[in-house]
């Protein structure tokens, strides 16, 4: 069989389509094929023609000026910064060479933009590279500022791995019969290290590698990880891709593993999963190494990682193997969180996998999408799927809230809310902001400890993934909920004592967010055992960890403290604040379902505790007549 030549096939096309055209290269990059050329003009017309060759092939064009016509980096920032007016407020310039895109980051984009101006033309005809405007974020993130320095410097390589990308995707499949099966390897039948396997006979693409609990983890890196020495995913160079769906820590924790032990394919995820997990992973390396232990990767493999990351914007389609397709969906759980839509040979067969999903509008995002081109088999998460689990609504969780912090106050207290990063406490934030604002709590500071003010500086970076309300109010600094002076962000050791020994009412949101350590642990500790504070729980509590066992009534608890295993007395008002779950209570699973477009032949629940993975497969069976299964960790189910 002869492979078809598709770098040439492109040439072909364009040099019919566009003689004298000054071409200089086509290559692959990932799906990709990349043409550049010296000809100016032909990028006012390249949108059209990369159309007209993509329909014509079935295959994704990009067309690029050649680098050698653009002015260096260096001097066209230059040159930008002494063509845009001061009144623009200029606040950033960076060159996304990828696309031959200058970003220009500006407290008044409209002055640069304005149709009376033509400083765009200018820039552009000085430069040779293409200007895109945006609104300055109002608040600065060292994760993003650093990643693009590091792609930056990494560029070369990851030009190499595109390439080698783009040629392996394009070997056509293997003749012969088709099958498609999907391999449980984690978070089935539990909730924590997600990861699963589809495979068929032409490739195997993992979605998600999280890890089980933080502090399982330790020096045994295998005991809270996937079931990832299985013969189906060794030698993990044998894997094609990688899918993430988000970036909480069990479904991303130990995605650098694979890097470690031999993996260098690509990672597909969104901007602010890339962005988030890398901050999360390491942060996770971080605090093992505070509490002695001893993480099983290192911050080396997170970079190989990200050298690898191939980023999808929601609804955009791409090869990932020779026959498999993948669309992102938002899954409205996190920010940047995805539904993974695998389309399998040429209209063959469809796979949807949720994810974490929230079917209702939060304070952040927009509800999960639940339509879709095709799907036969559908993967659901089931972490409140139980009989008893319907949610308050998010009124309800925010006066419950109010009413906690108000009752403490009144007899002198202090309250600690543990939380992820990323999700609710954004969500929190925003609820404390509004009752500060609205004078239904005491005026007082709010102490974010651990990662959380960047989490939230990610968010301000990426407003095209928030709600709409939200993505307009972060963008005016005026009314940005999040830089409200309430806020403080705890930085040093001595000011976290300080917060501790204190007298005054005070509110404290600190990480991790189910107690495996982080500093939230410090609080609960200083605190715990004076009943006039309080601790809130507003997020979910996994079996076998510490949260978990407080929330159940602990009333006496072991933990390492300065180095030694101290008791604690449980004294302190222990409360949850139902409602600002990030997931879908039963309701909400179920309205999914019912309105999802196409209805799926069969459904297979994950991401449950034991029972109610197996009780909601039961619940679809008889509700909906479709198949419902739920898989154990180890199983295979072939649906193809
Ligand atoms: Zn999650």
């Amino acid at each position: 069989m002869s492979f078809r030549d598709y770098l040439s096939e492109a040439r072909q096309i364009f040099d019919k389509l566009y003689p004298n055209n000054q071409i200089t290269e086509v290559d692959y990059e990932g799906p990709t094929i990349v043409v550049y050329t010296k000809d100016e003009n032909l990028f006012s017309k390249r949108e059209d023609l990369a159309k007209q060759i993509a329909q014509e092939m079935r295959r994704r064009i990009a067309i690029r000026p050649d680098p050698s016509i653009m002015m260096p980096e260096k001097e066209a920032e230059d040159q930008i910064k002494s063509i845009v007016p001061e009144k623009a407020g200029l606040q950033d310039v960076y060159f996304e060479p990828d696309t031959g895109e200058v970003v220009l980051e500006a407290d008044e984009p409209s002055i640069i933009t304005s149709r009376n101006s033509d400083l765009i033309v200018q820039i552009k005809s000085a430069t040779k590279w293409s200007p895109r405007v945006v609104r300055a974020p109002p608040i600065n993130s060292r994760t993003v500022k650093e990643m693009r320095e590091f792609l930056r410097d990494v560029k070369q390589e990851r030009k190499e791995f595109l390439h080698k990308l783009g040629e392996k995707l394009n070997i056509p499949p293997m003749p012969g019969e088709t099958w498609i099966r999907i391999t449980a390897l984690g978070g089935h039948r539990e909730v924590g290290r997600s990861s699963t396997l589809v495979s068929t006979n032409n490739s195997k693409v993992l979605v998600d590698v999280g890890m089980l609990n933080s502090n399982d983890i330790d020096e045994q890196p295998w005991e809270g990880a996937p079931y990832l020495y299985l013969p189906e995913v060794q030698p993990f160079s044998s894997i094609d891709a990688v899918v993430l769906t988000h970036a909480h820590l069990d479904h991303s924790g130990l995605l650098p593993i694979l890097f470690k032990y031999g993996y260098d394919g690509p990672v597909y995820m969104t901007q602010p999963t890339r962005d988030l997990s890398a901050l999360l992973q390491n942060d996770y390396i971080k605090v093992a190494h505070a509490e002695g232990h001893k993480a099983p990767y290192e911050s080396k493999h997170i970079r190989e990682m990200l050298k690898r990351t191939v980023v999808l914007r929601y609804n955009e389609t791409t090869d990932i193997t020779r026959d498999m397709r993948l669309t992102l969906y938002n899954a409205g759980h996190i920010l940047g969180s995805s539904s993974v839509h695998l389309h399998i040979g040429d209209g063959l067969y469809n796979i949807v996998l949720s994810g974490d999903v929230k079917f209702e509008k939060s304070w952040l995002f927009n509800p999960a999408n639940n339509k879709f081109p095709r799907v036969e088999t559908f993967m659901t998460e089931s972490t409140y799927a139980g009989r008893d689990d319907y949610f308050y609504t998010r009124t309800d969780a925010s006066n419950t809230l109010i009413d906690i912090v108000n009752r403490t106050f009144e007899r002198g207290g202090s309250v600690v809310i543990p939380v992820f990063a990323v999700g609710r406490s954004q969500e929190v934030m925003l609820v404390l902001e509004q009752a500060m604002r609205e004078g239904m709590i005491k005026n007082v500071p709010v102490y974010v400890d651990g990662m959380i003010m960047e989490a939230t500086a990610i968010h301000a970076a990426y407003p095209e993934f928030l709600n709409k309300g939200l993505r307009e109010s972060i963008m005016i600094k005026g009314e940005n909920p999040f830089l409200s002076p309430i806020f403080k962000k705890v930085e040093t050791r001595e000011q976290r004592q300080n917060i501790c020994d204190s007298v005054d009412n005070q509110i404290v949101l600190a990480t991790s967010g189910m107690m495996n350590g982080g500093p939230v642990m410090e609080y609960f500790k200083s605190w715990c055992e004076s009943p006039k504070h309080t601790l809130v729980f507003v997020g979910y509590q996994a079996d076998g960890t510490l949260g978990r066992r407080i929330q159940r009534g602990a009333k006496e608890l072991t933990l390492s403290d300065g180095g030694k295993l101290s008791k604690f007395q449980i004294k302190m008002s222990i409360e949850v604040a139902e409602g600002f779950s990030g997931h879908s209570d039963k309701k909400q699973l179920l309205a999914y379902i019912a309105t999802m477009q196409p209805k799926p032949h069969r459904i297979l629940v994950n991401h449950g505790d034991g029972e109610k993975c197996y009780e909601f497969a039961k619940l679809i069976r008889n509700k909906y007549g479709i198949e419902g299964i739920a898989l154990k960790n180890l199983e295979t189910v072939r649906v193809y």
